[in-house]
């Protein structure tokens, strides 16, 4: 299969970044068994052998991204769950890594459950509690952390508010890619919801945007046929290289294009009233010159430090240096209130100011604006030219 979107990444820009590729279980732990055709199947090779054929590709095609494993080989990094779980989150906070990818197979009584699902850090719905305790048996739910206990959720909770919420957009925006490309190798199966939040262990002490995705069911024969071929595992790698490739540029390589935000959206809140838009000819007065530049200011590049499900006040404390200093955009989608710092009126300018702000908000990046909306580049580029 080509794999053609890494030429495309070069010629952007090249920054370097560190992904950390985490196979589930290994060892004494071998996740979800399986037979299928008198043969058993164990979660821990299968999450393997896929880890490492997406991390070649990876290799092979992004010489730009450091890719780290947890584990390459059938080994276990301890024999207490918890501590295993933790050294992980230590090889990838150890690393300074730019994202982290954990890789899992489910496995449900039912044997109907199918499909690939991926989860984001967040705290489960007592719904979702109660389904994963009726449908999911495999050691799992080891990988929660313990909820029940106050003083732990109080500070899970305070994480995911403070910490956490920087980087769930883009934890966000990789698992909904990588759902996107899933759909091709094992599929959505009868999934209702493809991403959802999760308190796992790796997710929440994990300093970076990360997901743990579950590629299909060991317990479903579809999903399992496809997961244990050579076949289906170059498939669903391949998904997931994708899935990443995507991710990439979007955050590192190229114009920010979340996909699940449409790309002009109104601000609901605040900021006056949109403008209707003159257009007037070159040759016009240059009364006509000076009200154009008044407008000016509304039109260019912004430096978009995080994205958060809730309002936050624009001289709140978790803005750090750029606390009063931040404007909100109000979009569509799950991560509706964007907050900017900064006005530029070229590319080049907003991503010489980009180096300092990702000193304190590593996942910052640039984007346009035009009035009260968050815009393409290429809008802003135009609206500049036609000055
Ligand atoms: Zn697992």
């Amino acid at each position: 299969m080509a794999l053609l979107c890494a030429s495309q990444l070069f010629a952007q820009n090249n920054q370097p970044m560190t992904i950390v590729i985490d196979p589930g279980h290994g060892g004494y732990d071998p996740g979800a068994v399986a037979t299928l055709n008198g043969k058993q199947y164990r979660e821990c090779d299968i999450a393997l052998s896929i880890a490492l054929k997406a991390g070649s590709m990876i290799e092979k095609n992004m010489p730009q991204v450091k890719v780290i494993y947890t584990r390459n080989s059938d080994k276990h990094l301890s024999t207490n769950k918890t501590r295993d779980l933790q050294a992980r989150v230590d090889i990838a906070n150890k690393a300074d890594a730019g994202l982290f990818l954990s890789i899992h197979c489910n496995a449900a009584k039912a044997t109907s459950a199918s499909g690939a699902v991926t989860l984001i850090m967040g705290e489960s719905s007592a719904k979702r509690i109660q389904q994963n305790a009726d449908v999911i048996e495999d050691a799992y739910r080891d990988d929660l952390v313990d909820m029940s206990d106050a003083a732990t959720a109080a500070a899970v909770r305070a994480y995911i508010k403070t910490v956490q919420f920087t980087l769930l957009q883009n934890s966000s925006t990789f698992a909904n890619l990588l759902q996107k490309y899933h759909k091709n190798a094992v599929g959505h199966g009868n999934r209702r919801s493809l991403v959802y939040g999760q308190p796992l262990w790796v997710l929440c002490y994990t300093q970076m945007p990360g997901v743990l995705t579950e590629i299909g069911f060991m317990s479903n024969k579809h999903d399992l046929q496809i997961m244990a071929t050579e076949d289906g595992q170059q498939k669903i790698a391949k998904a997931i290289y994708d899935g990443f490739c995507e991710y990439y540029k979007i955050y590192f390589g190229g114009e920010p294009q979340p996909i699940e935000e449409p790309e002009q959206v109104e601000v609901k809140t605040d900021v006056k009233a949109e403008e209707p838009k003159s257009q007037p000819a070159e040759s016009e007065a240059p009364q006509q010159e000076v009200a154009k530049e008044e407008e000016a200011t509304d039109v260019g590049y912004t430096i978009q430090l995080c994205a958060s499900k809730t309002k936050i006040a624009t001289n709140s404390s978790e803005f750090k240096s750029y606390r009063g200093r931040v404007r909100e955009f109000v979009t569509d989608g799950t991560f509706c209130y964007k907050y900017c710092t900064g006005i530029f009126a070229s590319k080049e300018e907003a991503d010489n100011s980009l180096k300092e702000v990702r000193k304190l908000f590593k996942n910052a990046y640039v984007v346009g604006f035009d009035g009260n909306k968050l815009v393409s580049h290429s809008v802003v580029a135009g609206k500049l030219k036609t000055k």
